[in-house]
């Protein structure tokens, strides 16, 4: 078995205001009870952060922010910085997510930037990459990871590498039902696995490696039973607390 543990994300992208947020954390905390062995993160939009962490504090579940500036402050409006979030107490940060290098111009050179802050600021850095669909299609799946991984990781010391969850993320499995098949993941993660090791074996060996695309209560045994695949980034089915539980569940069976 392997010696690392399971994490499973909740990735709410700009859904739930805080009555929302509340009402799910009142449905699912009863569901994951005494549930031990996995780390469960719930990433609300900004405005729910403080309710979801009040809410939460008493349960194993952790909160997490999808995105932050990498500067503590400064003339940059409309963003949000690492000790902010740290004093709201947010446990971690969502960086680099495909919809914001997609919608919003991020850049592997600013996820870049961003990685190192989190980690300065005490923030469990969730990481995301993945190839589009044409990028697999034309079989540069492996380049593209490779490019993700070394530049997103570039400015990390070697000794922290392993306090980050990256999460294999395939753009053309975001949000479309197309979920990919363990195989897919699996190869994908293991050579993540790999760029990371080669930089430094032992946290090649602890960082978690989870999957993300289209996870439901129905593919998740089959996904998480993997033994490459450390637990799951979900974004559509984490809406719902019961679907949500299921897919813990399954990361812990
Ligand atoms: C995500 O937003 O990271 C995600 C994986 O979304 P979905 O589960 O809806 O594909």
């Amino acid at each position: 078995m392997s010696p690392r543990t399971p994490v499973v994300a909740a990735n709410w992208k700009m859904n739930k205001t805080i009555e929302e947020a509340e009402a799910f954390l009142g449905a699912f905390l009863p569901r994951i009870g005494d549930l031990s062995g996995t780390e469960i993160v719930i990433c609300p939009p900004y405005p729910a952060l403080k309710a979801v962490v009040e809410l939460s504090v008493q349960s194993r579940v952790k909160v997490a922010a999808q995105n932050m500036h990498e500067e503590p402050h400064g003339a940059f409006t409309g963003e949000v910085s690492a000790p902010m979030l740290r004093e709201v107490g947010v446990h971690g940060v969502v960086l680099g997510h495909s919809e914001r290098r997609a919608h919003f111009g991020e850049t592997d050179e600013a996820v870049a930037r961003k990685l190192p802050a989190a980690l300065d600021a005490g923030l469990e850095p969730i990481l995301c990459v993945g190839e589009t669909e044409s990028q697999r299609d034309a079989g540069t799946t492996e380049e593209v990871l490779r490019r993700q991984v070394e530049t997103d990781l570039g400015a990390a010391d070697d000794a922290r590498l392993a306090e980050i969850v990256i999460a294999y993320e395939p753009v053309w499995a975001i949000g479309t039902g197309r979920t990919a098949t363990p195989e897919q993941a699996a190869e994908a993660i293991e050579l993540i696995r790999s760029l990371v090791g080669a930089r430094s074996e032992e946290a090649g060996a602890a960082i978690r490696i989870v999957y993300g695309g289209s996870v439901t209560p129905d593919n998740a045994p089959e996904l998480l039973g993997r033994p490459e695949i450390d637990g799951a980034l979900v974004g559509g089915a984490s809406l719902d607390p019961e679907d949500f539980a299921r897919i813990v569940s399954a990361a812990r069976s």
